[in-house]
């Protein structure tokens, strides 16, 4: 998956033919489905009745499951759920053992090992939670809980402590003790829906949650977190955009890791909520041998402009317990990082953060761009390694005149 070095067919490098190959938009086909008509592949129900929740089911669809992932699908249903729809399943290779699909979806037995410091709610939301399925950590903004429901679950998923219900976590929101909370709280502007998945929720319910978020008059933003135009294209209907597009300004953030998982049916589903006048916004998890690859990164990146969406996060992986496997370094992180600013569009740069562990919330990371600070100056890197100065007093003040030690730079 990630070459590297050597050549490609036609004399190109590896990467640049490798780059290509991720940069195409393709359908994800029928597959084992080809049976099945137009009008069931293309329903969202039907999609979410034939998900792949067992192990014999998976192990008639892929043959070649490993040793690692049928004992870990065995124990799937203890810890997160197994649930992959019908559409997303078509993007896994079963010839590949390393697929960057297969490892997001797939039970592995290494979710059962937990080190010491990994914990099952990393982000401290529990600590932060005022009422049952709400967390209120940063001071003008909520985060909504509303199911612990998804269309496919994904094996490092920092809520997998609630979500699908498989350790007996019992989520239960209550709506109104919810909204209660955000009308008796004026400092809440901005309301952000996640879970689960609020684009589960049939377009009646989730408009009646949303118009009572849009009658509270301090509420000034409202936002939906959601991997349903991933694992379920189909659900993004014509009359769920019309529905959506009453309640501005919503703005959406979406969740791909990997760039096959753009494929036309995404592109176009992606397509019809910006053209319902939403703000798209991605948000991706570093994961090892999915994405820690730059030319990977950069092709999900060039991708998702291509869909209209901005990329907004890239979260380091959090210390979700079981999660080692799927985890790389912030080492790897930043050289990512490095290696993209400055080589591509402005645009497609998402903030590489740390969720502090244990509740301290959102931490961004950069490579270091100033690499020292003196009495008249601020010594800078650009991305292709030159080094500028930048003349500023001490106190941030502008200078009117160059001082003796700015005209003998240090490192010029
Ligand atoms: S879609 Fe989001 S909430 Fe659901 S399993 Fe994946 S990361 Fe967790």
């Amino acid at each position: 998956m990630h070459r590297t070095s050597s050549d490609g067919e036609d004399g190109e490098p590896a990467d640049a033919a490798q780059f290509a190959a991720l940069k195409e938009f393709r359908s994800a086909g029928r597959g084992f489905w080809s049976d099945v008509s137009e009008k069931d592949w293309n329903s969202w129900q039907w999609q979410l009745k034939n998900r792949i929740t067992s192990l014999p089911q998976l192990q008639r669809l892929m043959p070649t499951l490993t040793p690692e992932e049928y004992a870990g699908t065995q124990l799937a249903n203890t810890k997160l759920a197994l649930a992959i729809t019908p559409y997303f399943f078509n993007l896994i290779d079963p010839s590949d053992e390393n697929c960057p699909i297969r490892r997001q979806v797939i039970p592995r037995i290494e979710e059962t090992r937990t080190a010491s410091w990994e914990m099952s709610d990393p982000c401290g939301e529990d600590g932060h939670s005022p009422v049952p399925g709400l967390v209120h950590r940063y001071p003008d903004r909520v985060l909504f809980l509303v199911t612990d429901r998804c269309a496919s679950y994904c094996r490092y998923c920092t809520r997998s402590r609630l979500v699908s219900n498989a350790t007996g976590y019992d989520f239960h929101p209550e709506f109104d003790k919810q909204i209660a909370y955000i009308e008796s709280h004026p400092e809440i502007r901005d309301v952000l829906l996640s879970g689960g998945d609020p684009l589960l929720f049939s377009d009646d319910k989730l408009e009646h949650l949303l118009a009572r978020l849009r009658r509270i008059p301090h509420v000034e933003f409202l936002r939906i977190g959601t991997r349903i135009p991933i694992f379920l294209p189909q659900r993004i209907t014509p009359e769920l955009c019309a529905m959506l597009k009453k309640y501005h300004p919503l703005f959406i953030s979406v969740h791909t890791n990997h760039p096959r998982e753009l494929t036309t049916e995404v592109r176009e589903a992606l397509g019809r909520l910006a053209d319902a006048g939403i703000p798209l916004g991605n948000q991706s998890v570093l994961l090892r041998d999915v994405n820690d690859d730059v030319t990977v990164m950069r092709a999900l990146l060039h991708k998702l402009l291509m869909c209209r969406v901005k990329p907004y996060y890239l979260y380091q992986c959090d210390l979700i317990s079981g999660s080692a496997h799927l985890r790389t370094s912030v080492r790897k992180g930043l050289e990512i990082m490095k290696a993209l600013r400055g080589h591509t569009t402005g645009y497609a740069l998402p903030q590489y953060v740390i969720d502090a562990p244990g509740g301290g919330g959102k931490v961004p990371i950069n490579p270091d761009y100033i690499l020292q600070r003196n009495a008249n100056r601020v010594v800078i890197r650009n991305f292709e390694g030159k080094v500028f100065e930048y003349p500023e007093a001490r106190d941030g003040t502008p200078l009117f005149k160059p001082s003796e030690d700015f005209l003998a730079p240090e490192l010029v």
